[in-house]
């Protein structure tokens, strides 16, 4: 009588379960051929997750501080196909045109986010319109849109400065910084920074 059933599903199935039972750890080839009992096919069926199941496993490729032969699932949820679906042109495009910037945040790729300094910000192409709105794949209807803003985390992890507080914090910073603050709210308020500034 057997006692110990295997893991029900392949390899693929496997490497899965191995990757979202360790979201933000990386691991290394030697682990990952350990999970499929070292079936020579592990990692094309890492790259079926990347791209075919939308898992954002990142490599060496993705981001320089893993090694070759690291790989890391940083969020459990895999990419919607929709942005899958979207070109590598459009995609390069669009992050180049929003200067890789999330457009809901404000967060840089590749700097840490500034609602969780423990991340890393990924940006992804997100719809300005949704599709089941009727938006478009078309790049005018994309955006930058950093993962912790794709999650809707943002509302979440965000506890907004109390007022007071902030403006203290705006005084007591130097002026480039208070400069750069300036800057940043005529952006967002043109409208408003013009009517104030007029005499
Ligand atoms: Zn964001």
């Amino acid at each position: 009588m057997k006692v110990n059933k295997p893991p029900k599903g392949g390899a693929r199935a496997k490497l899965r379960a191995h990757f979202l039972a360790n979201v933000g750890r990386v691991m290394n080839s030697t682990e990952l051929r350990t999970v499929v009992d070292n079936q020579s096919e592990w990692a094309r069926r890492v790259r079926e997750l990347r791209t075919e199941e939308g898992y954002q496993i990142l490599t060496h490729n993705d981001r320089s501080d893993l090694k070759p032969g690291q790989y890391l699932l940083e969020t459990p949820k895999p990419q919607p196909a929709f942005e899958r679906a979207i070109s590598k042109e459009s995609r390069a495009y669009v992050l180049d045109r929003n200067g890789f910037t999330c457009q809901m945040c404000g967060a840089v790729a590749g700097e840490p986010h500034p609602y969780d300094t423990t991340r890393k910000t990924r940006l992804h192409i997100g719809h300005i319109t949704d599709k089941s709105m009727g938006g478009t794949d078309d790049p005018s209807n994309l955006r930058a849109i950093c993962s912790v803003c794709n999650e809707g985390a943002s509302n979440a992890t965000l506890t907004r400065p109390d007022l007071q507080k902030l403006l203290i914090q705006i005084r007591r910073a130097t002026s480039q910084d208070q400069l750069e603050v300036l800057r940043w709210l005529i952006k967002k308020f043109p409208k408003q920074a013009v009517e104030k500034i007029k005499p």
